[in-house]
């Protein structure tokens, strides 16, 4: 059976870093639901028109926490979780849950928001991946059945914007072939264009 992948919205935006990520998120799975979108909240339209998107103003308790068969279904994909997320996992769980939260140096714990309601955790090793990064990885475990361990990652690369300028980014990322870091389409770009901003606002 297919799985579902969802990520509970709990930033108070949605910035175009987010924006980069869900749009990966959705046309890598083919079925994503962002969970729990405030009606305030004005979707980027080139989100809202990618094929395998779902938006959903209910929260994931509402969803999938009121019957306990359904809710047995969902992972909560969790960094303090006691267990490594295993191929067997892939029969156990049909739902995937993520923290919709931009990664932060050091981790603030915010998935502890999603773990009080109950869902059972599991965790992709011990490092900090972006959201698109553990919904990859966790399809390669659940539904390729590839253990953790096996496969290919890239911790802290430094991107090179050119002679002069680079930076580090401090989480996981899946390696490609070429030895890259496997990140969304635009995003390289975008922490280029941050980066310049963090240091013109220095001046
Ligand atoms: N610093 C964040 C926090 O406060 O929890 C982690 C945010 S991470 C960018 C976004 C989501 O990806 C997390 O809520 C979690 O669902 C998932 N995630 C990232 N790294 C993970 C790991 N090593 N194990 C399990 N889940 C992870």
């Amino acid at each position: 059976m297919g799985k579902t992948y969802i990520v509970e919205h709990l930033d108070e935006e949605l910035g175009q870093w987010s924006e980069l990520e869900y749009i990966t998120i959705a046309r890598e799975t083919g079925n994503f639901c962002l969970s729990s979108i405030p009606s305030t909240l004005v979707l980027p339209q080139e989100l809202k028109n990618t094929p395998g998107f779902v938006a959903e103003t209910r929260g994931v308790e509402e969803v999938y926490g009121q019957d306990p068969a359904l809710k047995a279904r969902v992972c909560l994909l969790d960094p303090a979780a006691k267990q490594e997320l295993s191929p067997a996992d892939g029969d156990l769980f049909d739902v995937f849950l993520f923290g919709g939260i931009l990664g932060d140096d050091p981790p603030r714990d915010r998935t502890s928001e999603l773990r009080k309601k109950g869902f059972t955790g599991r965790r992709l090793g011990p490092k900090q991946m972006t959201t698109d990064t553990a919904v990859r990885v966790t399809r390669i475990v659940a539904e390729q059945r590839i253990p953790l361990d096996d496969i290919p990652y890239l911790d802290f690369p430094e991107l090179k914007f050119n002679e002069h300028e680079s930076t580090q980014m401090p989480f996981r990322y899946v390696k490609r072939d070429d030895g890259k870091p496997i990140m969304p389409e635009g995003m390289i770009d975008l922490i280029r264009k941050d980066s310049d901003k963090a240091i013109d606002d220095l001046f």
